[in-house]
């Protein structure tokens, strides 16, 4: 094939901002005006205006996705001496969380399929030191609610969720976000709702989970008493605030554009399964909000995952890998004592996915020559 078309980016941030830029431009010059860059009107504004669409109660926003983790981890009373189960497949970040909040991260496997968290193996790692579970609702699908409140209350669990990959995703008639005690979103620039930098929310239904978090964020100042906690710096900045605000009306048709796109790589890539291609599978069609779209290069397709990124590139398609080393595999977690084979599931899929071009815009034409690309390194037409 030929390769006339202009280069297809793995995501464009620029393209749906255009319409909005003015907008965004006043609403930053409004908060300059103001003068309230710390915890100022936008920030409140927003913080309701989120929670609400997520289906929570409370929004607290904070300075990234991690130290929503962490700090919402600690404001539903984790820490020290518990452990907290989270899956092996998912960014990084999870574990750091849960590293900060002083609790112990027990790995799981995930299920092959979805690469969403593998709840019959998080029950089989359940101690009477487990406090709570991470569902990643991983690459935008959320894990089942159902199943998940099942197992929490069977245990007595705390569900606190990652959603930094699942703004406005919905399963079940639950939002991410929802589900649990309380969840973690992020607001780097290049997830379904992002910042102009980084950012980070803790939404939860608890009022008191809300109200020590106020107190974290703020270098542990209470309000109405004095906390024992230790509290540190990490506010969503008011800019930031004011930037996502006007964002948030289009969430929803961003998401609706990413799962339209997605819908036309299925109606072309499913029929691959029989060369080794297996996309990602959907189990909460229209609730899945394709933060990444993502298929696994198996060991029947006639080249691997490395190779068919590279040609891909070649032919002017930019891929990624989410994630190319699992938790567990990392250097820096060695400590953990965990080793390869402890996850084949997790240490499978790190081998074989990749995540196609996707973004709010991606047009069909473009999703057709990705689609045109794959098939031509694989030899078929
Ligand atoms: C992005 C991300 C985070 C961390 O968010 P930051 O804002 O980058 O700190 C956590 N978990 C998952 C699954 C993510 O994708």
């Amino acid at each position: 094939m030929t390769t006339t078309l202009t280069p297809i980016p793995f995501v464009d941030l620029k393209l749906k901002q255009q319409a909005i830029q003015s907008q965004i431009e006043q609403a930053i010059q409004a908060v300059v005006d103001k003068g309230d860059f710390i915890l100022g009107q936008v920030l409140g504004e927003f913080e309701t205006a989120f929670a609400a669409a997520s289906g929570a109660q409370y929004g607290i926003g904070v300075a990234c996705g991690t130290d929503a983790i962490a700090l919402g981890l600690q404001a539903c009373g984790v820490g020290q001496g518990d452990e907290v189960i989270l899956p092996a497949n998912t960014f990084i970040a999870t574990a750091i969380g849960v590293l900060h909040s002083g609790a112990t991260p027990v790995l799981v496997d995930c299920d092959p399929q979805t690469a969403l968290i593998d709840l019959d193996a998080a029950q089989k790692a359940i101690t009477p030191k487990t406090k709570a579970i991470i569902p990643v609702h991983l690459y935008g699908q959320m894990v089942s609610p159902r199943a998940l409140m099942e197992l929490a209350n069977t245990h007595n669990l705390v569900i606190f969720e990652d959603a930094a990959q699942a703004h406005l995703a919905q399963r079940s008639g639950y939002r991410a976000g929802s589900v649990g005690m309380a969840a973690a979103f992020s607001f780097y620039p290049s997830k379904n709702l992002g910042a102009f930098g980084d950012g980070g929310m803790v939404m939860t239904r608890s009022e008191n989970v809300a109200q020590k978090m106020k107190s974290l964020r703020n270098y542990g100042a209470p309000k109405k008493y004095v906390h024992m906690e230790l509290g540190t710096n990490s506010r969503l900045d008011t800019i930031q605030a004011a930037i996502l605000n006007v964002k948030l009306p289009h969430l929803e048709d961003w998401n609706n554009d990413r799962n339209f796109a997605a819908q036309q790589y299925d109606t072309w890539l499913l029929p691959l399964r029989e060369h080794g291609i297996i996309p990602i599978e959907n189990q909460c069609e229209q609730g899945h909000v394709y933060h990444l779209y993502v298929l696994r290069v198996t060991e029947e397709c006639v080249v691997d995952r490395d190779t068919l990124q590279a040609k891909l590139s070649e032919l002017g398609v930019q891929t990624g890998i989410h994630y190319p080393i699992p938790c567990h595999l990392q250097p820096a977690y060695k400590h953990l004592g965990y080793s390869e084979g402890d996850f084949p599931m997790a240490e499978m899929l790190s081998r074989q996915i990749l995540s196609l071009p996707m973004y709010p815009g991606l047009s069909n034409d473009q999703v057709n020559y990705v689609v045109a690309a794959i098939k031509s390194v694989l030899g078929i037409n």
